[in-house]
Formats: C-alpha cells, structure tokens, sequence
C-alpha cells in the first residue's frame, strides 16, 4: 500500500471531496456543469467541514477547552458533523432541532452519541426557536460554547480556507460560475470570497428555493419570501453573519418540482443518491450555465454542491406516501406497484 494514501487522522477526512462531471446537467445548460461531492464527508454532508471549523475557531480563541461541551441548534447536518467532530476531540455535544425533521436525521444524531433536544418548530422571533433554545442552554451548561453556525463567521471561513481552493485546484483556474443555496449561507459566502480572491471575474450565484427570501432581497432589496419548499437545511429569512457582504453577482428561484426532477435524473442516469438540496443546486447550476453561455462565453465551466446523500431521507424524498402527501410527484420507478 502507498504510505502516501493513508490519511494520518480521521478528522483529515473532513473535505478534499471529489469533483465530478454532472453529464445530464451538463448537456441541459451547454456547457460543463461540475458537483463537488460532499456527500462523501464522513458525516455524509458539506457541514462537517463547518463543524469542525467551527470547533478549531472556538479551540484557537480559548473558550473551549478540554473535556468541554459544544451547543448547537441544526436542523440536522450540522449536527451529525458536529457529533462525529465532538467525538474524535473528547468534547459533549448538545444538538436542539425543530421536530419536523426527517426520522432518520434525528435517529442518526442519537446514534453518533449527540444529546439531542427537540421543539416545536416556531419562526425565528419566538424565544423558543431552537436557535434561540441552543443559544440558552449553552448558557446554562458548564464549560459549553455555543456554535451559532449561523453567525459564527468560522462556519464561511472553512470554505474560504478549504472548498474554494479545491474547486480552483480541481478546475486547474478554469472556472467562469459557482452557485448553490444558503441555509446559513457559510458555503455560497465562503466558496464565493475565496474564489472571487482567485478570480474576481467569476460569476457567483444565489440559488434559491422557494419559501427563501434571498432572492427577492438580492434582485430587489427587499427580504420577501415566495411559496413553500420541503428541503431540508436551506432557506433562509435574513441576512446571516456569515451572509454578511457575501458576493452575490446574480439569482435564480428553483422549486422543489425542478429539483427533485435532477435528484431523480441524477439517480436514475448518473447513480448519485442525494437530497433535495442538491437537486436544487444542481438547478440552479444549470440555469447558470445557460445563462453564462447567453452572455457569450464560450463553454463556460460552472460549479456547484452536492451537499448531502440521499439515505438519509429514505422516509421522505424517496417515500412515495410522503411525497403524494406534500403533493409533489412520484418518482417513476417507486409509483411501480
Ligand atoms: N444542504 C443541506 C442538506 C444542508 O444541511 C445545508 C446546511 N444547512 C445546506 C445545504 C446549506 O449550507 P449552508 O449552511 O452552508 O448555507
């Protein structure tokens, strides 16, 4: 065996994803639409790389220390990359999230050892928003900081530090668009600074879903939400710390029909099993592309985030009661019987 492949610490598996060729999307925009595979973090998700930022941040400023407690309040992934973090540095971790989220999220953080608290989901402006929970029980727990992945700007700056500078490399500088949604906004933020640090010239895009206000706020100004969506870890109301500044060129407004139509097409032709997330960027990767290529580039090369695998929502996305039930349609081949 090479010495040279062998990885010296579990936690240097946390990002150097691959970067692969999407042929399906490639061919609807016309031109090359490229996935950087986070689903392949040992957490399964982009959100272990902000996980663990978050922890080195907090370890390099003094305030967490050893045998410490890290809070968060996660709708799911965070919470697993957190968990895993927590367990290869000693530290508890304590996750809040709303409990709409999928069963299997929940049981995923239960099984890695997280303490897992659940509230009702509630908007923002209510103290008992599980932000707001996991910010108060932080306060309450001995030797515990809290994350506030959401404003805790070490989140974008794991992808200033690491996801801008792969894509770059793995693109060898040849890289005209990048685009994907924002739960927290830590990875369109962070992939947007670094890269535009590279090159300013690359076009950075916010992919939206509905029910976000994004993208009324970067087309108008005006933070103003639109219809619903059912994905998970994205959408947001405000305008984050780690939102803050972020280099946002132009916008685009996918729903959940256009991404699960990609989730599907991505496993049907390509063997990729992701989340809705994904679908979504990958919609908006390829809007991008046409309009990159509408703009006159030629072959332009656009990147984007697959962001987390698709088993872990089983009982969601690729359960065909559930999907009838948020009238969203069928994937062909589980409509069989
Ligand atoms: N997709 C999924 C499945 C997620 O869990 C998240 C994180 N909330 C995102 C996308 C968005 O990432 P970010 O928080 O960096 O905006």
């Amino acid at each position: 065996m090479n010495a040279a492949s062998i990885i010296p610490n579990s936690l240097d598996l946390i990002g150097n994803t691959p970067l692969v060729r999407l042929a399906g999307p490639s061919e609807a925009a016309g031109c090359d639409i490229f996935g950087k595979c986070e689903f392949l973090n040992p957490g399964a998700s982009v959100k272990d790389r902000a996980a663990l930022s978050i922890v080195r941040d907090a370890e390099r400023r003094g305030v967490l220390e050893p045998g410490g407690c890290v809070v968060e309040g996660t709708a799911g992934n965070t919470g697993i990359g957190m968990a895993l973090v927590c367990n290869a540095l000693g530290y508890r971790c304590i996750i809040v999230m709303p409990d709409n989220q999928s069963a299997e999220k929940m049981a995923t953080l239960r099984a890695l050892g997280a303490e897992l608290v659940t509230v009702p989901p509630t908007k923002y402006a209510d103290p008992n928003h599980f932000v707001h929970t996991s910010r108060r029980l932080a306060e309450e727990t001995e030797g515990a900081i809290w994350a506030a992945q959401f404003d805790n700007t070490a989140n974008r700056q794991a992808h200033i530090d690491t996801t801008a500078p792969e894509l770059w490399d793995q693109l060898g500088g040849k890289i005209d668009g990048f685009t994907c949604a924002a739960g927290t906004g830590g990875t369109i933020a962070g992939v947007g600074f670094g890269l535009k640090s590279f090159d300013e010239n690359i076009v950075i895009a916010l992919t939206d879903p509905h029910g976000a206000a994004l993208y009324e706020y970067f087309e108008n100004g005006e933070l103003k939400a639109e219809g619903s969506s059912v994905a998970e870890g994205i959408g947001q109301g405000r305008i984050t710390g780690n939102l803050q500044g972020a280099p946002i060129d132009t916008q685009f407004r996918i729903s959940d029909e256009e991404g699960l139509e990609w989730v599907s097409r991505l496993l049907r032709e390509e063997g990729l099993c992701l989340g809705l997330s994904s679908g979504i960027n990958v919609a908006g990767a390829v809007a991008l592309g046409r309009h990159l290529v509408s703009q006159g580039r030629t072959t332009p090369r656009v990147a984007t985030i697959l962001c987390d695998t698709g088993f872990r929502y089983l009982s969601t996305l690729y359960n065909p009661q559930w999907l009838e039930s948020k009238g969203l349609p069928v994937f062909d081949w589980l409509a069989r019987d």
